[in-house]
């Protein structure tokens, strides 16, 4: 049998192989270029944390916060071709734990064309990696953006607003205790004529000067703020944005308690159908530019 083929025809059969495999793998791509795109808005299930991974219509690839650990990063191989390492937007709402400590593996694997944030001033040894890290994204060609409220981003149809901050909070001390949560970035998606707010970890303080304000806070999906916390979700802003559909980001048997009982209470008040990742896993919403649908 070993003399059947020459070592010349084994290398011919060996790259006739390869060739066929390739076709077939460039075909499937091809395949999957052709079909109807979607945004797809996935409230990730990362435990106890926030992480929002959006890909858009013409696949930009944007990341909301990173969840307290690495566990980001599997979901992110699921839902990306192993050979991708870039990013388009990376956005830090504020620089807890439960937003923060995922992205820096993710800064570390992707080359990312922006960041997003609030330029914080933070203690730990996590911030201070953020921040090297942020140094030499910058020195690699990233834009680092510092937002407040009227920013936008824009790409084809799909535009992200930035509602809070309403200043430019570059340098502010968020170490004392319950100030960070509200220096957070509240964002507002908008593609055709659906809608997604995404309130960090907010409370009901800024919910409130939000609903005074003069930007459009109605929305088809709400993430809800601060993983249901009994601070935030205030029944006026609930009120204001109006949603059909919210989602809470919130760790199963988590010590805080959250979601609170009266977030809850709050949400089935209004008629709101409300998902949870501890229950449902990660929540992914697709929307037509018309509709909205939650896929199971
Ligand atoms: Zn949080």
């Amino acid at each position: 049998m070993e003399n059947f083929f020459t070592t010349r025809q084994k290398i011919c059969l060996g790259a006739i192989t390869v060739l066929l495999l390739l076709n077939i793998f460039i075909w499937q791509q091809v395949w999957i270029l052709a079909l109807p795109r979607h945004l797809k808005v996935r409230v990730l299930d990362i435990g106890q944390g926030d992480s929002i991974f959006i890909e858009t219509p013409s696949m930009r690839h944007i990341i909301i916060d990173g969840g307290v650990d690495a566990m980001v990063m599997s979901k992110l191989h699921k839902l990306l071709p192993f050979w991708q390492r870039h990013l388009d937007v990376v956005m830090l709402t504020h620089p807890d734990a439960d937003h923060l400590n995922g992205l820096l593996y993710v800064l570390k694997k992707y080359k990312v064309d922006y960041i997003i944030w609030n330029g914080v001033v933070r203690g730990g040894e996590q911030y201070q990696v953020w921040l090297t890290l942020l140094e030499k994204a910058k020195k690699q060609g990233t834009k680092i953006i510092i937002t407040k409220a009227g920013d936008q981003i824009k790409n084809d149809k799909v535009a992200i607003e930035t509602l809070h901050p309403f200043i430019n909070i570059e340098g502010r001390d968020a170490r004392p205790k319950n100030e960070d949560n509200d220096t957070g970035i509240v964002s507002r998606l908008t593609y055709g004529k659906n809608s997604f707010l995404f309130t960090a970890d907010v409370s009901s303080v800024v919910e409130e000067a939000l609903v005074k304000g003069e930007a459009t806070l109605t929305s088809d999906v709400l993430k809800v703020a601060h993983h249901g916390s009994r601070f935030s979700t205030s029944e006026n802003f609930l009120e204001a944005v109006h949603p059909d559909l919210a989602v809470i980001s919130v760790g199963a048997k988590n010590t805080y308690g959250h979601p609170a009982i009266e977030v809850l209470q709050r949400l089935q008040n209004f008629g709101i159908t409300t998902l949870r990742t501890d229950e449902q896993g990660t929540v992914e919403i697709l929307s037509d530019g018309e509709n909205i649908k939650v896929i199971k």
